[in-house]
């Protein structure tokens, strides 16, 4: 469609080299082609051309000291990218590979997710390029106080509500929000993921996998299949993979690998959860050390998997759970899973799969749950975060857990729903992305041109 490709070109040629961001945008516009032609609304109130620049972007310098007394500078982020819905909502990540296309790709994803969610939560995100792999309890602190003692003048619990991300857990928000308390004088819920004891939401930390795993019993429920007994492959092993992999145990499958930065395990008799736990929750230590305790599982360590990409895909299965990072999973992957037999792959990380992977899934119609679907957990939970906050009120874990999976059953409907209506009944991107784009597209329509 010449509307939409011009609409692209003009983005890569006014924000040059955001790639990750191009290839958000990319799936997004492509599959709102039968949208636009269908509702003349959306085109005449050039809703495409607001809705991919972001409301406001905030770019800041971040100092600290490190341990030796030496002076550190980083980049801080937070894209507010869009508030059609309500405040900006989404995560912070610290990681050096973060940039300004990173986390605009993120933000752009976050105001679909959280539209699709069915909450009233906006989109953005932010973070840093920040590394805090091998840093020191009192280096986190140092960087978590420097970032917000910017970032505190341009959120609140009504303006914008940052939660984690990759590198961003527990004691980086509890880090955060201290310093923001400090800075403002006011206890509010303006950080989501907090600790238990000062008004965090139980069943935070579990959603996203947990989400992640109930999207795709849904998928699977409506082809009459279930996870039960199935072999099933994550990579990852931050805090989604960490809940897919517990979930999946709860709903009887077997999942049998797990990854991080420098390599993978295969534990073909299944992950051992409270091993992984000790050594990543508690411990911040490599894969490498599973096998110390687990012998009979085989690492491997990325140098060797790169060159044959023999990695967490090429074992047969029958789902796979990508919950570690952006492009993680490409077409030579995705072809060796479908080889394999895999029935089934659902997203738990933002847009882990390249674009040439996702064309491959959809046309072979496999269940296929794309992230900005299937990861929706966590920032539903978030926002139940909000609401307890906000009410001054504290649910059980039950309450949390049944609407946590009220949500996804609802998110999967919405998205299998649409992609029926535009005559694609198995092509959940095109649903997803479609139900999304609608209820933000609408709400800007109806609030004027601000
Ligand atoms: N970072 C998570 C995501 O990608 C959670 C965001 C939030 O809870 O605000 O959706």
């Amino acid at each position: 469609m010449e509307y939409i490709k011009e609409i692209f070109k003009y983005l890569k040629r006014t924000s040059p080299a955001q790639n990750e961001f191009y290839q958000a945008a990319e799936e997004i516009l492509i599959s709102l082609k039968p949208l636009i032609e269908k509702y003349p609304q959306y085109k005449k109130h050039k809703i495409i051309e607001r809705i991919v620049e972001p409301e406001r972007q905030i770019l800041f310098r971040v100092n600290w000291l490190d341990d030796n007394g030496e002076i550190q500078v980083n980049k801080g982020f937070r894209i507010e990218f869009n508030s059609a819905l309500g405040p900006y909502k989404g995560g912070l990540r610290f990681h050096p590979s973060v940039n300004a296309g990173v986390i605009k790709f993120l933000g752009f994803e976050q105001i679909f997710k959280n539209a699709l969610t069915g909450l009233q939560i906006g989109g953005g995100k932010g973070g840093s390029d920040f590394d805090p792999k091998g840093k020191s309890d009192n280096e986190i602190m140092r960087f978590c106080q420097a970032f917000m003692s910017e970032l505190f003048r341009h959120i609140g619990a009504s303006t914008d509500v940052p939660a984690g991300d990759i590198g961003v857990g527990a004691r980086e928000i509890g880090y955060m929000f201290g310093m923001y308390k400090k800075l403002t004088n006011k206890y509010e819920g303006v950080l989501t993921g907090k600790s238990l004891n000062w008004g965090g939401s139980l069943a935070r930390k579990e959603a996203t996998g947990y989400g992640c795993v109930y999207f795709a019993k849904y998928m699977l429920a409506d082809c009459g299949e279930t996870l039960k007994d199935k072999k099933c492959l994550v990579s990852g092993s931050g805090n989604v993979a960490i809940y897919t992999i517990e979930k999946l145990y709860h709903l009887g499958a077997l999942p049998i690998t797990c990854s991080d930065s420098r390599g993978m395990i295969l534990d073909e008799e299944g992950i051992d959860l409270d091993l992984l736990k000790e050594l990543k929750e508690n411990k911040r230590l490599s894969l490498s050390e599973y096998t110390k305790f687990k012998p009979s599982a085989k690492y491997t360590p990325i140098a060797e998997y790169e060159k044959g990409r023999n990695n967490v895909w090429s074992t047969p299965c029958y789902a796979a759970f990508p919950c570690a990072t952006q492009n993680e999973l490409n077409i030579k992957d995705a072809k060796k899973l479908l080889e394999n037999g895999c029935k089934c792959v659902c997203e738990g990380a933002n847009m882990p799969s390249t674009p040439d992977a996702v064309d491959l899934f959809v046309e072979r119609k496999i269940a296929y749950g794309p992230g900005k679907a299937a990861n929706a957990g966590g920032v539903s939970v978030s926002q139940l975060e909000m609401a307890q906050n906000a009410s001054m009120l504290k649910w059980t874990f039950e309450e949390v857990d049944t609407k946590l999976d009220g949500i996804m059953e609802n998110i999967f409907q919405t998205a299998s729903t649409t992609a029926k209506e535009f005559n694609e009944p198995s092509n959940l991107v095109l649903g997803a992305n479609i139900a999304g784009f609608r209820k933000v597209a609408d709400a800007m329509i109806e609030q004027g041109l601000v």
